[in-house]
């Protein structure tokens, strides 16, 4: 047998809830080198097991080009002796360690969950939590590290069989993404009258229509809530400042686009970036809004 090596690899920054698992996991597969790769207090952990040209091919990758989403600010390897274990596993969290590790800011809806949401064939076509590995809500939804979904607001959801069987594809676009889910088993719409009773009907369409007639409405979302009144409704927005006791203090107003946002003021380039980035004011919110025909201004 052609000596083998194992290097002990912990890689720390920003770099739990952005596919950094999946990646290393398809590199290492690729690269045909056994071991695990896994989530701890301080980052992302991993061994991989093979030859030492195979191995060190694998840690340059890693080192050259991470996961697009990931901010690595260091990487750090060392030598074991080899186990000789065939395979390469995604290993539970490790936990019990001080808690280093940074969780991802929300990131914008991709353009494939995009497509998804607006696709009538999809079976995630108009769901609003639609995310997959390279997009959808982090930090809102974490209240601990590893970034794990039990560490999740999400928890308290059970991923149908569907979503079960993306999120353990290592070939889907949803492996190990902690928030998956789909109208069948995520959370779902509801619109509530003031009384706490629910109001029938297609909860988005009712939101635009309600806000349109100069209702304040409260929006809950997997992180929180935020208020939504039309921004051009006097009426609506002075109930808001009162309700809010927000005499003066600047509200924020939601676009659904650059257009829309160009139309009410002047966009920088640094606006624009900022705007259209990875994590911007949230986009699909935004598509929610359209798909019920009301633009709303909102307020956080
Ligand atoms: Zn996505
Ligand atoms: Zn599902």
């Amino acid at each position: 047998m052609s000596r083998r090596v194992r290097a002990v690899v912990l890689v720390e920054g920003v770099v739990q809830g952005v596919g950094f698992r999946p990646f290393v996991y398809g590199l290492a597969t690729g690269l045909g080198l056994d071991g695990l790769v896994g989530n701890d207090e301080r980052g992302v952990f991993i061994e991989v097991e093979g030859a030492p040209s195979t191995v060190e091919e694998f840690l340059t990758t890693l080192r050259k080009s991470p996961p697009p989403l990931a901010l690595v600010e260091r990487i750090s390897s060392g030598l074991v002796p080899a186990t000789g274990e065939a395979g390469f596993v995604i290993s539970g969290s490790a936990t019990g360690g001080p808690r280093r590790a940074l969780v991802s800011p929300d990131v914008a809806t991709c353009a494939d969950c995009l497509r998804e949401m607006g696709d009538p064939a999809d079976r995630r076509y108009g769901y609003a939590f639609t995310n997959c590995t390279n997009c959808g809500p982090r930090f809102t939804i974490v209240h601990g590290v590893p970034y794990d979904r039990p560490n999740t607001t999400m928890a308290a959801f059970a991923m149908c069989a569907d979503c079960a069987r993306e999120y353990h594809d290592p070939a889907d676009r949803r492996f190990h993404a902690q928030p998956v889910c789909c109208p069948a088993c995520g959370p779902r719409l509801r619109l509530l009258d003031s009384g706490g009773e629910e109001i029938a009907g297609d909860p988005v369409e009712g939101t635009a229509r309600l806000l349109g007639r100069g209702g304040v409405l409260a929006v809950k979302g997997l992180g929180g809530y935020h208020l939504a009144a039309l921004a051009a409704r006097a009426d609506a927005v002075t109930a808001l400042r009162e309700r809010k006791h927000r005499e003066d203090k600047p509200f924020a107003v939601m676009v659904p686009d650059l257009d829309a946002a160009r139309r009410l003021c002047d966009v920088d380039a640094a606006e624009e970036a900022l705007l259209t980035s990875r994590a911007p004011p949230d986009r699909a919110a935004a598509q929610a809004r359209r798909r019920g025909g009301g633009a709303a201004g909102g307020a956080r």
